[in-house]
């Protein structure tokens, strides 16, 4: 039934890493102090029309302090919560990870790792802050360790990016998807669903499109709209044009993008969790990604469905 070796009905990230490193593996998050060419004025100053990183940082991460100390840090947190992982994946989350030069670039990934439960990297970024020099260093370190570049690219629809001033098109995301995955880099992407004057149909239309980009895993989140950002503006004025997920509804829909979506990716996130302090407006009241992701698997189940149970190569 399944192109995969076990018994959930999506290709699930946590399963994915148990069977690539044959242990249980965290995330260790890692704010190493980027900035973003979107904010910065290399391309806008206003940067994302939602973007608030602040959002999703976690709290131990600051860029005062060094690399080393937040990796120990986060350590030291995920042992107490976690016990069984002993092995960590330094996750560089915050802005643009990939923004700036060479040496720079080297300094901060080497000394992440140095410390010898990380076993990889995972560099989040946008899609226009790599090029050849980069991605052939972090080829290099993907020769001996786990490499992921992840890109943000958030909408298939060119005039849904320069309506919330992405400052990027999609086609600048096929073309370093396909630079890094050429370079032997594993490659993921992001998504948001319910960004203004999209709708449920065209996201589903996307599955063919994303199905044929060159990643291994992928992440989709609802649209969390954030306090004090230019998309809380304009939600306030215009609901009208923003498609608003209940929670039954988002769950039949990812199912249905799911069972569209190429079988061989992995699917590390169903929907985003921002702290409820940081929302404009909250449709789903103090659910957490846990809880949804027993309800997407419920009625996986129920439905007797599955990823890629419509793909169409
Ligand atoms: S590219 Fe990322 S960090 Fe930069 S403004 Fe957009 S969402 Fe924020």
């Amino acid at each position: 039934m399944y192109p995969w070796n076990h018994q959930r009905r999506y290709n699930a990230y946590t399963e994915y890493l148990k069977a690539l490193f044959g242990q249980r593996v965290q995330k260790v998050t890692i704010n190493a102090g980027f900035t973003c060419p979107n904010r910065d004025g290399l391309i806008s100053v206003g940067g994302c029309s939602y973007c608030d990183n602040a959002a999703f940082n976690p709290s131990y991460c600051h860029p005062d302090k060094s690399i080393t100390q937040q990796i120990e840090e986060g350590i030291e947190f995920h042992q107490n919560r976690y016990r069984r992982a002993n092995k960590y994946l330094a996750y560089f989350q915050a802005y643009s990870n990939t923004y700036a030069d060479l040496k720079n670039l080297k300094r901060i990934y080497n000394q992440a790792l140095e410390n010898d439960k990380i076993i990889g990297i995972v560099i989040g970024t946008r899609p226009d802050c790599v090029d050849e020099e980069k991605l052939s260093y972090f080829a290099r370190l993907a020769e001996s360790k786990y490499v992921i570049i992840e890109y943000g690219i958030e909408s298939c629809n060119n005039n849904t990016l320069q309506a919330i001033n992405r400052g990027h098109d999609f086609e600048t995301s096929v073309k370093a998807l396909e630079m890094t995955r050429k370079m032997g880099i594993h490659t993921g992407a992001h998504f948001i669903f319910g960004l203004p004057g999209e709708t449920k149909e065209e996201w589903l239309s996307w599955t063919k499109i994303i199905s044929g980009l060159p990643l291994h895993t992928i992440k989709f989140h609802q649209l969390q709209i954030i306090k004090n950002t230019v998309m809380a503006i304009q939600f306030k004025s215009h609901p009208e044009t923003f498609h608003s997920f209940e929670l039954h509804e988002y769950v039949d829909f990812v199912i249905a993008f799911a069972e569209r979506l190429n079988p061989h990716f992995i699917i590390e996130r169903f929907a985003g969790e921002v702290p409820p302090r940081y929302l404009y407006i909250n449709n789903w009241d103090l659910i957490r990604n846990d809880q949804l992701l027993c309800m997407i698997e419920k009625q996986m189940e129920n439905q007797n469905t599955w990823q890629g149970k419509y793909y169409i190569q």
